[in-house]
């Protein structure tokens, strides 16, 4: 299984924000064993947002796109994916529901625009946004499966982790499990020759390295049917790589 991230937003495009729902969601995928392929950023064009769904659901299984299901003019994620599924766009009675609820919470006047946050395309799984007015939907679509997520990562985090890990889980049948060792004082250059020979057999555990201000970070990750197989994989790799780079190295202690 692969995916496919497609962040839409000017703004992004514009540099003015930074695309911190594709990390998110990336490492959320790197823990479950799919494999993400492409990171796509459009603006709110219609037409090029056409385009990079008909890129994506043309190279991607899971196609993961954030942003634009808000109520305003420019928020037509919804609908541009509906037209280029050919489907219709029907109105979610429990989404109207949350909407209202969420105005008189907070006593504030819902304009009629809002409204357009409560149309999905026809056959979509409502995703609800405990943070937001905007809910999420999936869609499957031969064989493809799109998710839409609203803009704010306070809102996409919670549903990526209330509901897509969940809804994605039954693809995949393996964890993936990483462990990182930290290698200061020499360049990555010479820190990568000192294990070559290992990089060069990887097979899984796979090995990765990335240079960080003042360290490179090797990143050992490993594919199995369990966690702790996983380990089992990871651990005697470990143990070489420490000992290759000696005083110079040391784990990582994973962030949750
Ligand atoms: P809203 O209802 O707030 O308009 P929306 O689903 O329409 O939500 P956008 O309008 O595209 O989403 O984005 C709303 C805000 O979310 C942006 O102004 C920005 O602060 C944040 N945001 C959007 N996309 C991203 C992203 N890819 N990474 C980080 N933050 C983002
Ligand atoms: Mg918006």
């Amino acid at each position: 299984m692969n995916a496919e991230i497609l962040a839409v937003g000017t703004e992004l495009l514009h540099g003015d924000i930074v695309n911190t729902n594709a990390q998110y969601i990336s490492k959320k995928f790197a823990k479950i064993g799919i494999d993400v392929h492409f990171h796509t950023v459009v603006g709110d064009n219609a037409q090029r947002m056409k385009m990079a769904f008909e890129t994506a659901l043309g190279r991607a299984d899971i196609v993961v796109c954030t942003g634009g299901l808000g109520p305003t003019q420019d928020d037509m994620t919804k609908d541009i994916l509906a037209d280029y599924l050919g489907r219709k766009m029907i109105m979610d009675e429990d989404s109207k529901i949350h909407l209202e609820q969420r105005f008189a919470m907070r006593n504030r006047i819902m304009t009629q625009n809002n409204l357009r946050q409560v149309y999905f395309p026809e056959g979509s799984l409502i995703l609800k946004n405990d943070n937001g007015t905007a809910n999420g939907c999936i869609l499957e679509e031969k064989g493809k499966t799109v998710i839409l997520l609203p803009g704010p990562p306070r809102e996409v985090n919670p549903l990526m982790d209330e509901y897509v890990v969940d809804f994605l889980m039954k693809y995949s049948n393996e964890v993936v499990v990483c462990s990182k060792i930290r290698v200061y004082n020499l360049g990555e250059s010479t820190a990568e020759t000192l294990i070559m020979d290992l990089i060069e057999n990887q097979t899984n555990p796979t090995i990765a390295s990335y240079a960080g201000d003042s360290s490179v970070v090797f990143r050992i990750t490993a594919k199995a049917g369990s966690k702790e197989e996983a380990i089992e994989l990871i651990k005697p790799l470990e143990k070489q790589l420490l000992t290759r780079f000696g005083d110079n190295g040391q784990i990582v202690e994973e962030e949750v």
